[in-house]
């Protein structure tokens, strides 16, 4: 896959598959504006209704599955529920998890995710936040919540924007991070993303494309051996 792809797939034709039509959202911040208007400007979604999401943490609390997945049946569910009471083809959920980290317990983590349904194209796309440390202990962490929600949206409306290019269907976007990128210095391999596997869910046709930003080293502070 060389680079050429990824400036293709960027600035490929527009494309007009959401455009006018209607959805509903479910989410534990059915406040938030900033997102129903990012969906309307980036790809001419109208969100119709936003329904609070207050039950989540209690549902399936039994299913025994990593984090991720049981999010994303459980975000599945509560779309296609909205979906059904606002008759919408689009549906969209987000849930936020605050919990410990399994493999730090003295960590909390804080994460969102997303699951967008379409029932008319045939489409289901997962996104999820970075899981970074919690924030709740300083002052912006309700300001930092917000942006990495509202970030969560930019990457959908960038990714129902992209169109596969096997099928031509929308939602072509990143699904796996590869790490490895090598150190400057002793060119060991870092934790740091090499390069990212793109998907499309329709057609299940994959790439591996490079960073976007051609970073082809990684800085030594990222380096286990040069920084310890
Ligand atoms: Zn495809
Ligand atoms: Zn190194």
């Amino acid at each position: 896959m060389n680079s050429m792809a990824y400036v293709h797939t960027l600035s490929g034709k527009a494309n007009d598959s959401f455009k006018g039509r209607q959805a509903v959202i479910v989410t534990e911040d059915s406040g938030d504006q900033t997102v129903v208007k990012l969906l309307k400007t980036e790809i001419g979604l109208e969100v119709i209704k936003t329904i609070p999401n207050r039950n989540f943490s209690d549902m399936y609390s039994s299913v025994k599955l990593p984090m991720q997945y049981r999010s994303r049946e459980k975000l599945k569910k509560l779309a296609q529920n909205a979906m059904v009471e606002t008759n919408s083809s689009i549906g969209i959920a987000t849930t936020i998890y605050i919990g410990k980290n399994s493999v730090a317990p003295f960590l909390d983590i804080h994460a969102e995710s997303l699951v967008f349904l379409d029932d008319k194209l045939n489409l289901e796309l997962f996104e999820r936040s970075n899981t970074g440390q919690s924030t709740s202990k300083s002052g912006n962490s309700e300001k930092r919540a917000a942006k990495k929600y509202q970030n969560l949206f930019k990457r959908l409306a960038f990714r129902l924007k992209q169109v596969c290019p096997e099928c031509s269907m929308p939602g072509w976007g990143i699904t796996f991070e590869i790490q490895g990128l090598k150190c400057s210095e002793c060119r060991l391999a870092t934790k740091e993303v090499q390069s990212h596997i793109w998907s499309c869910t329709v057609c299940r046709h994959s790439e591996e494309i490079k960073r976007p930003d051609g970073l082809t080293y990684a800085d030594p502070k990222h380096c286990y051996s040069c920084s310890h």
